[in-house]
Protein backbone atom coordinates (compact mmCIF):
# COMPACT_ATOMS: atom_id res chain seq x y z
CA UNK A 1 0.00 0.00 0.00
CA UNK A 2 1.00 3.55 -0.45
CA UNK A 3 -0.73 6.14 1.19
CA UNK A 4 -0.76 9.30 -0.71
CA UNK A 5 -0.65 10.22 -4.35
CA UNK A 6 1.77 12.83 -5.40
CA UNK A 7 5.08 12.82 -6.66
CA UNK A 8 5.86 11.41 -4.02
CA UNK A 9 3.29 8.72 -3.46
CA UNK A 10 3.14 7.95 -7.66
CA UNK A 11 7.04 7.96 -7.73
CA UNK A 12 6.78 4.87 -5.43
CA UNK A 13 4.08 2.98 -6.91
CA UNK A 14 5.30 2.71 -10.08
CA UNK A 15 8.67 1.99 -9.08
CA UNK A 16 7.42 -1.10 -6.99
CA UNK A 17 4.97 -2.46 -9.96
CA UNK A 18 8.19 -2.17 -12.27
CA UNK A 19 9.30 -4.57 -9.89
CA UNK A 20 6.87 -6.92 -10.21
CA UNK A 21 4.81 -5.49 -7.29
CA UNK A 22 0.86 -5.04 -6.87
CA UNK A 23 0.28 -1.64 -5.58
CA UNK A 24 -2.81 -0.17 -4.14
CA UNK A 25 -2.38 3.91 -3.88
CA UNK A 26 -4.86 5.40 -1.63
CA UNK A 27 -5.49 9.15 -1.51
CA UNK A 28 -7.58 11.15 0.80
CA UNK A 29 -8.88 13.74 -2.02
CA UNK A 30 -11.36 13.05 -4.45
CA UNK A 31 -8.90 14.31 -7.40
CA UNK A 32 -5.09 14.34 -7.92
CA UNK A 33 -3.56 16.84 -7.52
CA UNK A 34 -4.79 18.12 -3.78
CA UNK A 35 -1.53 18.98 -2.27
CA UNK A 36 2.02 20.38 -2.93
CA UNK A 37 1.94 18.55 -6.73
CA UNK A 38 -0.63 20.32 -8.16
CA UNK A 39 1.70 23.09 -8.45
CA UNK A 40 1.06 23.64 -12.67
CA UNK A 41 4.70 23.62 -14.06
CA UNK A 42 8.28 23.12 -12.07
CA UNK A 43 12.09 22.42 -12.43
CA UNK A 44 14.04 19.76 -12.36
CA UNK A 45 17.61 21.01 -11.97
CA UNK A 46 21.03 20.22 -10.27
CA UNK A 47 21.86 22.37 -7.19
CA UNK A 48 25.55 24.08 -6.90
CA UNK A 49 27.50 24.74 -4.18
CA UNK A 50 31.44 25.61 -3.57
CA UNK A 51 32.06 22.65 -1.85
CA UNK A 52 29.79 20.39 -4.11
CA UNK A 53 27.55 19.45 -0.88
CA UNK A 54 25.81 16.44 -0.46
CA UNK A 55 22.66 18.16 -1.44
CA UNK A 56 24.54 18.88 -4.73
CA UNK A 57 25.16 15.68 -5.56
CA UNK A 58 22.29 13.77 -4.30
CA UNK A 59 20.45 16.60 -6.62
CA UNK A 60 22.09 15.23 -9.65
CA UNK A 61 21.66 11.61 -9.11
CA UNK A 62 17.82 12.58 -8.91
CA UNK A 63 17.30 15.04 -11.91
CA UNK A 64 19.13 12.12 -13.65
CA UNK A 65 16.85 9.71 -12.69
CA UNK A 66 13.53 12.23 -12.95
CA UNK A 67 14.70 12.54 -16.35
CA UNK A 68 15.47 8.51 -16.94
CA UNK A 69 11.72 8.27 -15.95
CA UNK A 70 10.02 11.18 -18.13
CA UNK A 71 12.04 9.56 -21.15
CA UNK A 72 10.68 6.11 -20.65
CA UNK A 73 7.10 7.18 -20.26
CA UNK A 74 7.47 9.16 -23.33
CA UNK A 75 8.80 6.50 -24.88
CA UNK A 76 5.41 4.15 -24.50
CA UNK A 77 2.86 7.23 -24.65
CA UNK A 78 2.29 8.27 -21.70
CA UNK A 79 4.01 11.72 -21.23
CA UNK A 80 4.68 14.18 -24.36
CA UNK A 81 6.32 17.37 -25.02
CA UNK A 82 3.58 19.04 -23.83
CA UNK A 83 3.96 17.70 -20.44
CA UNK A 84 7.86 17.68 -19.97
CA UNK A 85 10.62 19.00 -21.83
CA UNK A 86 14.22 18.39 -21.13
CA UNK A 87 14.78 22.26 -22.72
CA UNK A 88 17.94 22.59 -20.29
CA UNK A 89 18.09 25.52 -17.69
CA UNK A 90 19.74 28.77 -17.04
CA UNK A 91 20.91 30.14 -13.81
CA UNK A 92 21.53 33.70 -13.03
CA UNK A 93 23.80 33.82 -11.06
CA UNK A 94 22.18 36.96 -8.83
CA UNK A 95 24.63 39.09 -6.57
CA UNK A 96 24.80 36.91 -3.07
CA UNK A 97 24.27 33.74 -4.86
CA UNK A 98 26.88 30.97 -4.07
CA UNK A 99 28.85 29.87 -6.91
CA UNK A 100 29.28 26.53 -8.40
CA UNK A 101 32.71 24.15 -7.34
CA UNK A 102 35.80 25.08 -8.68
CA UNK A 103 39.85 23.79 -9.13
CA UNK A 104 39.48 20.54 -6.94
CA UNK A 105 36.12 21.17 -6.08
CA UNK A 106 34.75 20.14 -9.03
CA UNK A 107 33.44 17.11 -9.84
CA UNK A 108 34.52 15.59 -12.64
CA UNK A 109 31.27 14.73 -13.88
CA UNK A 110 30.62 18.42 -13.10
CA UNK A 111 31.44 19.75 -16.23
CA UNK A 112 29.12 18.02 -18.16
CA UNK A 113 25.92 19.10 -15.70
CA UNK A 114 26.66 22.70 -15.60
CA UNK A 115 29.24 25.07 -17.56
CA UNK A 116 29.03 28.47 -18.01
CA UNK A 117 26.24 29.94 -20.42
CA UNK A 118 27.43 30.34 -23.49
CA UNK A 119 27.43 33.92 -25.56
CA UNK A 120 23.96 32.20 -27.40
CA UNK A 121 22.17 30.54 -24.40
CA UNK A 122 22.96 34.51 -22.41
CA UNK A 123 21.29 36.50 -25.75
CA UNK A 124 18.85 33.94 -25.48
CA UNK A 125 17.85 34.77 -22.33
CA UNK A 126 18.47 38.35 -22.82
CA UNK A 127 21.43 39.29 -20.99
CA UNK A 128 24.24 40.96 -21.75
CA UNK A 129 27.40 38.56 -22.25
CA UNK A 130 29.32 39.54 -19.24
CA UNK A 131 26.33 38.69 -17.12
CA UNK A 132 27.33 35.61 -14.34
CA UNK A 133 25.33 32.64 -15.50
CA UNK A 134 25.28 28.90 -15.57
CA UNK A 135 23.87 26.79 -17.92
CA UNK A 136 22.37 23.44 -16.66
CA UNK A 137 22.23 21.23 -19.57
CA UNK A 138 20.85 18.00 -17.94
CA UNK A 139 17.59 20.00 -16.69
CA UNK A 140 13.68 20.04 -17.38
CA UNK A 141 10.27 21.87 -16.92
CA UNK A 142 7.61 19.24 -16.05
CA UNK A 143 4.34 19.26 -14.83
CA UNK A 144 3.97 17.40 -12.13
CA UNK A 145 0.33 16.31 -12.18
CA UNK A 146 1.03 14.80 -15.94
CA UNK A 147 3.98 12.75 -14.41
CA UNK A 148 2.02 11.98 -11.57
CA UNK A 149 -0.81 10.59 -14.03
CA UNK A 150 1.67 9.06 -16.22
CA UNK A 151 3.33 6.92 -13.14
CA UNK A 152 0.25 5.72 -11.40
CA UNK A 153 -0.69 4.45 -15.16
CA UNK A 154 1.52 1.56 -14.21
CA UNK A 155 0.40 -1.82 -14.95
CA UNK A 156 0.20 -3.17 -10.96
CA UNK A 157 -0.63 0.13 -9.59
CA UNK A 158 -4.55 0.45 -8.35
CA UNK A 159 -5.63 3.90 -7.36
CA UNK A 160 -8.02 4.73 -4.86
CA UNK A 161 -9.57 8.33 -4.46
CA UNK A 162 -11.22 9.25 -1.55
CA UNK A 163 -9.60 7.29 0.49
CA UNK A 164 -8.09 9.25 3.70
CA UNK A 165 -6.63 7.47 6.31
CA UNK A 166 -7.07 8.42 9.64
CA UNK A 167 -5.12 5.92 11.35
CA UNK A 168 -2.39 2.86 10.70
CA UNK A 169 -1.62 -0.51 12.98
CA UNK A 170 0.03 -3.68 12.24
CA UNK A 171 -1.06 -6.96 13.74
CA UNK A 172 0.57 -9.97 12.77
CA UNK A 173 3.02 -9.14 10.13
CA UNK A 174 0.16 -7.00 8.22
CA UNK A 175 -0.62 -3.37 8.15
CA UNK A 176 -4.40 -1.93 8.19
CA UNK A 177 -5.43 1.19 7.66
CA UNK A 178 -8.44 2.85 8.86
CA UNK A 179 -10.88 5.79 8.00
CA UNK A 180 -12.18 7.68 11.01
CA UNK A 181 -15.23 5.94 10.66
CA UNK A 182 -13.19 2.94 12.33
CA UNK A 183 -13.42 0.90 8.81
CA UNK A 184 -10.28 -0.79 7.78
CA UNK A 185 -9.85 0.70 3.48
CA UNK A 186 -7.16 -1.82 3.06
CA UNK A 187 -3.98 -4.01 4.24
CA UNK A 188 -0.49 -5.05 3.02
CA UNK A 189 2.34 -6.67 4.61
CA UNK A 190 4.28 -3.50 3.42
CA UNK A 191 2.90 0.15 3.79
CA UNK A 192 4.76 3.43 2.28
CA UNK A 193 3.43 7.13 3.66
CA UNK A 194 3.69 9.66 0.84
CA UNK A 195 1.39 11.80 2.45
CA UNK A 196 3.51 15.12 3.36
CA UNK A 197 2.55 16.74 6.56
CA UNK A 198 0.10 13.82 7.18
CA UNK A 199 2.79 11.63 7.84
CA UNK A 200 3.73 13.11 11.16
CA UNK A 201 0.15 12.41 12.75
CA UNK A 202 -0.01 9.01 11.48
CA UNK A 203 2.87 8.15 12.90
CA UNK A 204 2.67 9.67 16.23
CA UNK A 205 -1.30 7.65 16.45
CA UNK A 206 0.66 4.88 16.01
CA UNK A 207 3.30 5.53 18.74
CA UNK A 208 1.04 5.51 21.52
CA UNK A 209 3.47 3.82 23.87
CA UNK A 210 6.50 5.93 22.60
CA UNK A 211 4.76 8.91 21.86
CA UNK A 212 7.06 12.08 20.26
CA UNK A 213 7.60 13.92 17.11
CA UNK A 214 9.29 11.41 14.70
CA UNK A 215 9.57 13.48 11.34
CA UNK A 216 10.12 16.94 12.17
CA UNK A 217 8.19 18.28 8.97
CA UNK A 218 7.47 22.29 8.35
CA UNK A 219 5.11 23.61 6.26
CA UNK A 220 7.04 26.12 3.55
CA UNK A 221 4.24 27.87 1.90
CA UNK A 222 4.88 28.99 -1.74
CA UNK A 223 2.98 30.89 -4.51
CA UNK A 224 3.48 31.11 -8.54
CA UNK A 225 2.42 33.98 -10.29
CA UNK A 226 1.22 32.97 -14.03
CA UNK A 227 -0.66 34.24 -17.11
CA UNK A 228 -1.85 33.28 -20.74
CA UNK A 229 1.28 34.33 -23.55
CA UNK A 230 -1.22 35.05 -25.66
CA UNK A 231 -2.21 38.09 -23.36
CA UNK A 232 1.17 39.62 -23.91
CA UNK A 233 1.68 42.18 -26.69
CA UNK A 234 3.78 40.87 -28.99
CA UNK A 235 7.02 42.50 -28.15
CA UNK A 236 7.25 41.56 -24.87
CA UNK A 237 6.00 37.34 -26.23
CA UNK A 238 9.23 37.71 -28.40
CA UNK A 239 11.83 38.93 -25.57
CA UNK A 240 10.53 36.24 -23.80
CA UNK A 241 14.07 33.49 -23.33
CA UNK A 242 12.23 30.24 -24.68
CA UNK A 243 14.08 28.03 -21.81
CA UNK A 244 13.33 27.99 -18.01
CA UNK A 245 15.83 30.52 -16.06
CA UNK A 246 16.14 30.45 -12.26
CA UNK A 247 18.42 31.69 -9.67
CA UNK A 248 15.91 33.80 -7.83
CA UNK A 249 12.90 32.07 -8.07
CA UNK A 250 11.79 30.78 -11.93
CA UNK A 251 10.68 31.75 -14.96
CA UNK A 252 9.67 29.73 -17.38
CA UNK A 253 7.22 30.11 -20.68
CA UNK A 254 5.12 28.47 -23.15
CA UNK A 255 3.89 25.59 -21.13
CA UNK A 256 0.19 24.54 -20.87
CA UNK A 257 -2.01 25.63 -18.49
CA UNK A 258 -5.56 25.26 -18.87
CA UNK A 259 -5.60 24.70 -22.30
CA UNK A 260 -3.32 28.03 -22.89
CA UNK A 261 0.13 28.23 -23.39
CA UNK A 262 1.42 29.97 -20.33
CA UNK A 263 4.28 32.12 -18.61
CA UNK A 264 5.30 31.53 -15.07
CA UNK A 265 7.08 33.21 -12.14
CA UNK A 266 7.52 32.23 -8.69
CA UNK A 267 8.01 31.37 -5.81
CA UNK A 268 7.46 32.80 -3.00
CA UNK A 269 8.69 31.15 0.43
CA UNK A 270 6.99 31.87 3.78
CA UNK A 271 7.32 29.94 7.09
CA UNK A 272 4.78 29.22 9.48
CA UNK A 273 1.99 29.28 7.53
CA UNK A 274 -0.35 26.28 7.26
CA UNK A 275 -2.81 27.64 4.60
CA UNK A 276 -2.50 28.31 0.94
CA UNK A 277 -4.74 30.80 -0.50
CA UNK A 278 -3.15 33.26 -3.87
CA UNK A 279 -2.62 36.05 -2.53
CA UNK A 280 -1.88 39.97 -4.62
CA UNK A 281 0.88 40.41 -2.29
CA UNK A 282 2.49 37.59 -3.30
CA UNK A 283 2.39 38.25 -6.88
CA UNK A 284 3.56 41.80 -6.03
CA UNK A 285 6.54 39.78 -4.78
CA UNK A 286 7.04 37.88 -7.49
CA UNK A 287 6.94 40.66 -10.02
CA UNK A 288 9.82 41.92 -7.88
CA UNK A 289 11.57 38.71 -8.05
CA UNK A 290 11.23 38.88 -11.87
CA UNK A 291 13.00 42.25 -11.57
CA UNK A 292 16.27 40.64 -9.83
CA UNK A 293 15.74 37.22 -11.90
CA UNK A 294 15.19 38.92 -15.58
CA UNK A 295 15.60 42.65 -14.97
CA UNK A 296 14.48 43.40 -18.48
CA UNK A 297 11.24 41.94 -18.53
CA UNK A 298 9.82 43.49 -15.16
CA UNK A 299 8.34 46.46 -17.40
CA UNK A 300 7.65 44.99 -20.32
CA UNK A 301 5.41 42.08 -17.83
CA UNK A 302 4.35 44.87 -15.35
CA UNK A 303 0.47 44.91 -16.69
CA UNK A 304 0.28 41.08 -16.56
CA UNK A 305 0.74 41.10 -12.87
CA UNK A 306 -2.31 43.68 -12.06
CA UNK A 307 -4.84 41.86 -10.18
CA UNK A 308 -7.55 41.82 -13.35
CA UNK A 309 -4.85 39.53 -15.61
CA UNK A 310 -2.62 37.81 -12.86
CA UNK A 311 -3.84 34.04 -12.19
CA UNK A 312 -1.97 32.63 -9.55
CA UNK A 313 -2.00 28.72 -7.69
CA UNK A 314 -0.31 28.26 -4.31
CA UNK A 315 0.63 25.48 -1.74
CA UNK A 316 3.00 24.20 1.26
CA UNK A 317 6.09 22.37 0.61
CA UNK A 318 6.87 19.67 3.29
CA UNK A 319 10.54 20.25 4.20
CA UNK A 320 13.00 19.10 6.91
CA UNK A 321 15.67 20.66 8.77
CA UNK A 322 18.50 19.10 7.04
CA UNK A 323 16.45 19.70 3.43
CA UNK A 324 16.67 16.42 2.73
CA UNK A 325 13.84 13.64 2.01
CA UNK A 326 13.08 11.35 4.97
CA UNK A 327 12.70 7.61 2.77
CA UNK A 328 12.64 4.48 3.91
CA UNK A 329 11.40 2.47 7.39
CA UNK A 330 11.35 4.93 10.07
CA UNK A 331 11.83 2.47 12.84
CA UNK A 332 12.59 -0.38 11.19
CA UNK A 333 12.36 -2.91 14.63
CA UNK A 334 9.57 -1.42 15.98
CA UNK A 335 7.73 -1.16 12.55
CA UNK A 336 8.48 -4.19 10.12
CA UNK A 337 7.05 -3.24 6.74
CA UNK A 338 6.12 0.59 7.13
CA UNK A 339 8.31 3.01 5.50
CA UNK A 340 8.32 6.52 4.20
CA UNK A 341 8.46 8.72 1.56
CA UNK A 342 8.23 12.32 2.81
CA UNK A 343 9.90 15.78 3.29
CA UNK A 344 10.54 16.72 -0.31
CA UNK A 345 10.90 20.63 -0.09
CA UNK A 346 10.88 22.52 -2.57
CA UNK A 347 12.83 19.49 -4.94
CA UNK A 348 10.00 16.76 -5.26
CA UNK A 349 10.45 17.29 -9.41
CA UNK A 350 14.50 16.42 -8.70
CA UNK A 351 14.17 13.63 -6.02
CA UNK A 352 10.98 11.84 -6.03
CA UNK A 353 11.90 9.03 -8.21
CA UNK A 354 15.52 9.00 -7.10
CA UNK A 355 13.67 8.33 -3.56
CA UNK A 356 11.02 5.57 -5.03
CA UNK A 357 13.96 3.97 -6.26
CA UNK A 358 16.00 4.10 -2.79
CA UNK A 359 12.67 2.04 -1.42
CA UNK A 360 12.21 0.08 -4.33
CA UNK A 361 15.89 -1.07 -4.09
CA UNK A 362 15.99 -1.57 -0.60
CA UNK A 363 12.97 -3.61 -0.46
CA UNK A 364 14.22 -6.01 -3.36
CA UNK A 365 17.67 -6.54 -2.26
CA UNK A 366 19.10 -4.67 -4.98
CA UNK A 367 22.01 -1.90 -6.05
CA UNK A 368 21.22 1.15 -4.36
CA UNK A 369 20.11 3.82 -7.21
CA UNK A 370 23.26 6.40 -5.44
CA UNK A 371 26.56 5.29 -3.63
CA UNK A 372 25.64 4.26 -0.43
CA UNK A 373 27.46 7.20 0.83
CA UNK A 374 25.15 9.50 -0.25
CA UNK A 375 22.10 7.04 0.43
CA UNK A 376 22.19 7.50 4.36
CA UNK A 377 21.75 11.18 4.13
CA UNK A 378 18.03 10.58 2.67
CA UNK A 379 17.33 7.68 5.45
CA UNK A 380 14.23 8.27 7.64
CA UNK A 381 15.58 6.35 10.26
CA UNK A 382 18.39 9.46 10.61
CA UNK A 383 15.70 10.99 12.89
CA UNK A 384 15.17 8.16 15.15
CA UNK A 385 18.13 9.24 17.84
CA UNK A 386 16.29 12.99 17.42
CA UNK A 387 13.20 11.99 17.82
CA UNK A 388 11.79 14.72 20.31
CA UNK A 389 9.47 13.69 23.27
C1 LIG B 1 5.01 27.24 -5.10
C2 LIG B 1 5.76 25.95 -5.21
C3 LIG B 1 6.69 25.80 -6.23
C4 LIG B 1 7.42 24.61 -6.35
N1 LIG B 1 8.33 24.48 -7.38
C5 LIG B 1 9.02 23.33 -7.51
C6 LIG B 1 9.95 23.16 -8.57
O1 LIG B 1 10.15 24.03 -9.42
N2 LIG B 1 10.66 22.00 -8.62
C7 LIG B 1 10.47 21.00 -7.69
O2 LIG B 1 11.13 19.97 -7.78
N3 LIG B 1 9.56 21.12 -6.71
C8 LIG B 1 8.85 22.27 -6.58
N4 LIG B 1 7.97 22.41 -5.56
C9 LIG B 1 7.86 21.33 -4.56
C10 LIG B 1 7.02 20.16 -5.04
O3 LIG B 1 5.76 20.65 -5.45
C11 LIG B 1 6.88 19.17 -3.86
O4 LIG B 1 8.18 18.80 -3.41
C12 LIG B 1 6.14 17.90 -4.23
O5 LIG B 1 4.96 18.17 -4.93
C13 LIG B 1 5.83 17.10 -2.97
O6 LIG B 1 5.19 15.91 -3.35
P1 LIG B 1 4.58 14.91 -2.27
O7 LIG B 1 3.99 13.77 -3.00
O8 LIG B 1 5.58 14.66 -1.20
O9 LIG B 1 3.44 15.77 -1.54
P2 LIG B 1 1.95 16.13 -2.03
O10 LIG B 1 1.92 16.51 -3.44
O11 LIG B 1 1.45 17.13 -1.03
O12 LIG B 1 1.17 14.77 -1.90
C14 LIG B 1 0.72 14.23 -0.68
C15 LIG B 1 -0.59 13.55 -0.99
O13 LIG B 1 -1.00 12.80 0.13
C16 LIG B 1 -2.39 12.94 0.29
N5 LIG B 1 -2.68 12.68 1.71
C17 LIG B 1 -2.33 13.43 2.78
N6 LIG B 1 -2.78 12.88 3.90
C18 LIG B 1 -3.42 11.73 3.55
C19 LIG B 1 -4.10 10.72 4.29
N7 LIG B 1 -4.20 10.78 5.62
N8 LIG B 1 -4.64 9.68 3.61
C20 LIG B 1 -4.54 9.60 2.25
N9 LIG B 1 -3.91 10.55 1.50
C21 LIG B 1 -3.35 11.60 2.15
C22 LIG B 1 -2.66 14.39 -0.10
O14 LIG B 1 -4.01 14.60 -0.46
C23 LIG B 1 -1.71 14.56 -1.28
O15 LIG B 1 -2.30 14.27 -2.51
C24 LIG B 1 7.21 23.56 -5.43
C25 LIG B 1 6.24 23.70 -4.43
C26 LIG B 1 5.52 24.88 -4.31
C27 LIG B 1 4.48 24.99 -3.23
Amino acid sequence: MVLGAGLAGSAVAASLAESGWLVEVLEAADKLGAGASGLPVGLAAPHVSPDDHVLSRITRWGVQATLARCEALTTIGKLSSDDWQASGVLEHRVKGKRSPPSGKALPTEGERWSTRASAKQLMAAGFALESPALWHAKAAWIRPQRLVEAQLATPGVHLRLACQVHRISYTDGLWSVWNDQGECLAQAPQVVLATAFDTAPLLQALATDAPGVYLPLNPLRGQISYGRMCDLPAPTRAALPRFPVNGHGSFISGVQQDGQECWFVGSTFERDCLEAPVRSADHAANHTRLNTLLPHLTESMAAAFVPEAVQGWAGLRCTLPDRMPAVGPVDALRWPGLSVCTGMGARGLSLSVLCAELITASLEGQTLPLPPELAKHLLAERFLAKKLR
